[in-house]
């Protein structure tokens, strides 16, 4: 048996550029998740959050750690794997000569990749048998970039963000560890949701009603969205 250890991140952004965030989830072996992570990112692009994402997940793992990292980025896998050896050797030019986008992150993954065991794997995004870490990690993203708010394990959250329902319910179908680890975290969380408080929205965005809330206003958990706190039983239908 492998005792490399298991680990997702992803990215968001809602619009790209736009309100931005990042996340992790380490799980053990068998994938079975342990402790996450999210943050903000304020306005920012997409590839920005999956890059920070990959660099915040390898911070906190020892260097010697042996881990198998799940993305839905391709530019971000190919990024610090295929196309950095080139860009080294270009002096950090494109094939086209313009200056490589993202760069010092680039650079601060690499150096973090080099004192680490990492395979990459490529798992992809918003797939109803999609990859239970992933999932999480999304979710996890997707509300940081919404509530431009830190979370996670070490914060003090003790469950697991939960996927979309149409993801968690697929995982629940599927047999193993990870579906049960998901399906504890959806009962548990559920309940938890009924008492957060709301907060102010940093950036606009749209709610699940169908009209959208401005900055400032206040929003609530809805499902596994945000909106008007009042609007918590349209997200149910
Ligand atoms: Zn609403």
């Amino acid at each position: 048996m492998s005792d490399r250890i298991i680990a997702a991140c992803d990215g968001a952004a809602k619009g790209n550029p736009g309100p931005a965030g990042w996340a992790w989830v380490v799980a053990d072996a068998q994938g079975r998740p342990e402790r996450w992570e999210a943050g903000p990112l304020g306005r920012a692009t997409n590839n920005v959050g999956e890059l920070t994402a990959l660099q915040r997940l390898l911070e906190t793992l020892a260097p010697g750690t042996a881990v198998e990292v799940r993305m839905d980025s391709q530019y971000a896998m190919k990024a610090v794997t295929q196309w950095l050896p080139a860009w080294k050797r270009n002096g950090w030019k494109t094939a086209a000569g313009k200056p490589v986008a993202n760069r010092e992150l680039v650079e601060r993954i690499d150096a973090l990749l080099a004192e680490r065991d990492v395979e990459f794997r490529y798992v992809p995004a918003h797939r109803e048998d999609g990859d239970h870490l992933n999932a999480i990690a999304d979710q996890a993203a997707s509300d940081a970039a919404v509530t431009q708010q830190a979370a996670g394990t070490a914060l003090g959250s003790a469950e697991m963000p939960v996927p979309a329902p149409a993801r968690a319910s697929a995982s629940r179908a599927k047999s193993g560890a990870g579906s049960a680890a998901t399906g504890a975290a959806t009962a548990t969380a559920k309940k938890s949701a009924r008492g957060r408080a709301s907060i102010k929205a940093k950036f606009p965005g749209s709610c699940p009603c169908g009209t959208s809330y401005a900055a400032g206003d206040m929003i609530a958990k809805l499902g596994n969205r945000w909106g008007h706190p009042g609007c918590g039983g349209a997200a149910q239908a």
